[in-house]
């Protein structure tokens, strides 16, 4: 028997073959793979600019900043994601708001942004949690009359769609991850998309240290050109090694959505009538990539989520705790907070199944039995 791990990457030859042409080439640092990549990326996501960086987390930073969030702003976010999404307000000196989420979706929704709203609300990050879609007309319904921005933290939501659209194209400005854990990745990675051509310009600058010319453009001429630094900025780069694996995987990218959804779609089915479980779904209004599959132990499972999580163990399948609760962590104490009962409920509660491209039906039937055995208990 061997072991089921929650995520692999699929990566074949021809990433292999992209990443040694890139150093074939001699120019490895960011570069026209970089800008090739970013416009196939505008192209699939629907976006009118695409802006490629370090990771999803300096891709939020940059969002947070190209926004305008100051000191002295608040931001809602919710504390069910990844510690990242609180952390970029933290960034520029603003105050993560944090907001509770639905329990259906654990996403945000209109209702507890507007709880979480105060005079000093400058932006929303919401988040697309584990693929989920979240409702983004209903949550700028709130915040469009009141002037505040809505910065999609769509990390875990590449091939996932809103109404139609993949998500994202309905923000201000979206930040995305090539993280291995996500749906498509570059060993790491992340993108800014926006609507706003001024936006994505200052971006661009802010994540090569803010320089009036750009190094691409620097090395293609002999004499380079005297440039300027126009602002403090970062190197939040993205290279070319990176930027060909992305190209590749970003053609990959509707065959491993099918498949997640054919496996969730199995899961789903075949755990319907195990008392006291409940798995995530998509919401009527859009479809999941089901980045993450969760299933959360209610009171009539027999055994809580950690007991579940044991019993898979024995299995040799690796599952995962589900989302995390970013007021909980030691990096947030103390912070003030309004309550969050279903966050903290959640992320007691759920747990995320193995869900990757290569997985064969028997490894499915293995999670399965594992499972429905374990709530046998
Ligand atoms: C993974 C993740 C991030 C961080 O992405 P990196 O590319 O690793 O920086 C941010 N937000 C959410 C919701 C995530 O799941």
């Amino acid at each position: 028997m061997s072991r089921i791990n929650v995520m692999r990457p699929w990566l074949g030859p021809e990433e292999v073959a992209a990443a040694a042409e890139v150093i074939e080439s001699g120019w490895v640092a960011q570069g026209p793979r970089v800008a090739a990549f970013e416009q196939a990326f505008a192209e699939v996501q629907q976006a009118a600019h695409a802006v490629a960086a370090s990771s999803c987390t300096t891709a939020l930073h940059l969002a947070l900043v190209v926004a305008g969030v100051r000191p002295g702003d608040d931001v809602v976010v919710p504390s069910f994601s990844f510690i990242a999404t609180a952390n970029a307000p933290t960034y520029v000196g603003a105050r993560p708001v944090f907001a509770d989420v639905d329990p259906t979706t654990g996403n945000l929704t209109a209702e507890t942004v507007t709880a979480a709203l105060t005079p000093a609300t400058r932006a929303v990050i919401a988040v697309d949690q584990g693929g989920v879609p979240v409702d983004l007309d209903a949550i700028r319904a709130v915040t469009d009359p009141r002037g505040i921005v809505v910065v999609e933290d769509a990390a875990c939501g590449a091939g996932s769609t809103y109404r139609g659209r993949p998500v994202g194209a309905g923000a201000d400005v979206t930040a995305w991850s090539f993280h291995p854990r996500k749906l498509i990745t570059t060993g790491e990675g992340g993108m800014l998309t926006t609507p706003h051509e001024d936006w994505a310009a200052r971006a661009r600058m802010l994540r090569e240290h803010a320089m009036s010319v750009s190094a691409a453009a620097r090395h293609a001429s002999v004499l380079a050109p005297p440039e300027e630094y126009t602002e403090i900025g970062f190197n939040y780069r993205m290279t070319d090694l990176q930027a060909a694996v992305g190209l590749v995987q970003l053609g990959r990218l509707p065959a491993i959505v099918a498949r997640r959804r054919e496996i969730a779609a199995e899961y789903t089915e075949a755990l319907a009538d195990v008392p006291g479980l409940r798995a995530v779904a998509d919401p009527t209004w859009g479809t999941s990539n089901f980045q993450s599959f969760w299933i959360e132990a209610g009171a009539e499972l027999g055994t809580d989520r950690d007991g579940l999580l044991a019993h898979l163990a024995e299995a040799d399948i690796s599952a995962r705790r589900g989302i995390m609760a970013a007021h909980r962590q030691p990096a947030y104490a103390g912070a003030e907070h309004l309550p969050l009962p279903v966050t903290e409920r959640l992320t007691d509660t759920t747990l995320i199944l193995p869900v990757f491209h290569q997985m064969t039906g028997e490894e499915i039937g293995r999670v399965v039995a594992a499972v429905r055995s374990a709530a046998r208990r």
